[in-house]
């Protein structure tokens, strides 16, 4: 018999439901690309997401994730798609103010998006992935998708973007699972990539992705990421310098 995913966190209600692996309501009858998960040996993978579904969750916390992780994922898709449905008509118009798709000049709009929910929704997400082939996906990303509080997660997005970003206005996602100590995994949205992992990882640092990064600027709007309920980063880690050898 399987077992909630949340189990661990000692509140379970109900029985188990059916879970939408990759939340069925942000999308509209497409499909999700599974990427780097050892059941498909190395070939990614089309599933559609009505198929994408697991007994993975009791009714108590499928109900608990549906009220804030999911709308966040849902927000996130409407701003990407926004993104690309406000294409200004010039490279030139994409500063203060764009050029709507009826010709009107206006204002480029900002989205602001609770980063925590969103990381609660890409913690969920990857739990429900973990769960669904049987394996057991760590307790930091079960208590992040609860209860967003756990600083020391990495979320990686992209801090300055292109102007040839390849967005898409198509419902499409990608979730890879790299298998990698610190369990990190990467999740697309309408070609918005997010990478989460347990421990840092330096080299994002040379792609412009940042941990928990504000703000995204887009040619026709920018979506501002607010993590004011995130408890403060801990600080780096103090370099010990050797004692001088005095003589
Ligand atoms: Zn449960």
């Amino acid at each position: 018999m399987r077992e909630c995913w949340a189990k661990p966190l000692g509140d379970c209600k109900g029985g188990i439901t059916g879970e939408h692996l990759f939340t069925r309501s942000i999308f509209t009858g497409e499909e999700i690309v599974v990427d780097g998960a050892p059941w498909f040996k190395g070939v990614s993978k089309r599933i559609s997401l009505d198929a994408a579904v697991g007994n993975i969750l009791c009714e108590h916390h499928n109900h608990t994730l549906g009220t804030y992780a999911d709308p966040a994922g849902k927000e996130l898709r409407e701003a990407m798609q926004a993104s690309v449905r406000n294409k200004p008509e010039a490279t030139g118009t994409a500063t203060e103010y764009v050029r709507s798709p009826g010709g009107i000049i206006v204002p480029k709009p900002t989205v602001t998006i609770r980063g925590p929910h969103v990381g609660a929704w890409l913690a969920k997400t990857h739990c429900n992935m973990i769960a669904n082939t049987k394996g057991t996906p760590s307790i930091e990303y079960i208590q992040y998708a609860f209860s967003p509080r756990n600083p020391q997660i990495q979320f990686y997005y992209p801090h300055v973007l292109g102007e040839d970003v390849g967005f898409t206005d198509q419902p499409h996602a990608t979730y890879v699972n790299f298998h990698e100590p610190g369990e990190p995994f990467a999740i697309q949205i309408c070609g918005f990539w997010s990478l989460v992992a347990l421990q840092p990882i330096p080299k994002l640092e040379v792609l412009n992705f940042l941990d928990r990064v504000r703000e995204v600027r887009f040619q026709t709007l920018t979506l501002a990421l607010d993590w004011t309920d995130d408890p403060p980063r801990p600080s780096s880690p103090t370099v010990q310098r050797p004692p001088t050898q005095q003589s």
